[in-house]
């Protein structure tokens, strides 16, 4: 089945639900990334909260979303626009941790992965003249809280995020998916109520995917069986990245460090995002040096 989400408005309109089947992406992201299962969870929660964020844009516009708590983990940075295409990346991708005790004992430990002791950043390209950046504290380093808590704090829009990376035992991805419900202004105290009843006592985002849910499915929980379909998108792991996009890189270098890269027959580039890999001829390397020069 394909990576799919569907937006809907419930509560008279005044709740927007948007319900993704991530699967493939996160799938795809922990191929190329060789993620171990607690970086793969940190990621693939990032990359589905993301891809579905940038569903509230428009166009040619995007998003960055970087992830910074001082954990083993690193840093996570995920880009996503508004035509359904995710990538990114967990700078330390070796990292398994269970939680020891605690409720969460024996579940993969995310937040210790990710750490509290740092910010969530997202950027917006509204393709308008400036970037807009907003911030807010990491609230648990489980990703789902903390955008949540990035809506409230940076946005003013009272969210509820649910998220859910489910591991194979050979460390594969078995099922991804989520779900970003926001309240608009207008909204009955009645139907906060019932929302949040049903938040409560819903099974966890990770047990209904177990059991096949579709973002259909999702929504129609949150939206307490009555909703109205808005919009259907197709997603995907999509990295843009190309050699040219690496030559004009390398000719940002200064001259000398360019000129260095000749000592070797063959210079080898990789996508961060992606890692895919380019690689530059000693003859094509000198070519970008006389282009250089010739500016
Ligand atoms: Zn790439």
């Amino acid at each position: 089945m394909k990576d799919y989400l569907v937006k809907g408005f419930a509560y008279d309109g005044t709740v927007r639900i948007f319900a993704a089947n991530t699967t493939n992406i996160v799938r795809e992201a922990q191929e190329r990334h060789h993620t171990w299962p607690t970086a793969t969870q940190a990621l693939g929660r990032t990359l589905t909260a993301s891809v579905i964020q940038g569903s509230f844009y428009d166009g040619e516009q995007s998003i960055t979303v970087r992830i910074d708590g001082g954990g083993p983990i690193g840093k996570i940075l995920v880009d996503a626009d508004a035509k359904g295409h995710v990538r990114g990346y967990v700078e330390h991708t070796n990292v398994n941790l269970i939680y020891d005790r605690g409720p969460k004992k024996g579940q993969s430990a995310v937040g210790q992965a990710v750490g509290t002791n740092g910010f969530i950043h997202i950027t917006k390209d509204l393709k308008v003249r400036d970037m807009f950046t907003g911030s807010a504290q990491l609230q648990t380093g489980e990703i789902a809280e903390d955008f949540t808590y990035f809506f409230a704090a940076s946005e003013q829009i009272p969210s509820a995020v649910g998220l859910g990376v489910l591991i194979n035992d050979d460390s594969s991805v078995r099922v991804a998916g989520g779900y970003i419900l926001q309240v608009m202004p207008g909204c009955k105290p009645e139907s906060l109520d019932r929302i949040e009843e049903i938040i409560k006592t819903m099974k966890p985002i990770n047990d209904l995917l177990d059991v096949g849910a579709t973002p259909e499915d999702i929504i129609d929980i949150l939206a307490d069986g009555k909703w109205q379909r808005l919009l259907d998108l197709d997603l995907s792991f999509n990295c843009d990245c190309s050699k040219e996009k690496f030559e004009k890189g390398l000719l940002t270098l200064p001259e000398n460090d360019l000129k260095e890269l000749l000592q070797d027959d063959v210079t080898e580039t990789s996508c961060q995002f992606c890692r895919a890999k380019y690689e530059f001829t000693k003859e094509e390397i000198q070519t970008l040096v006389e282009e250089k020069d010739a500016k």
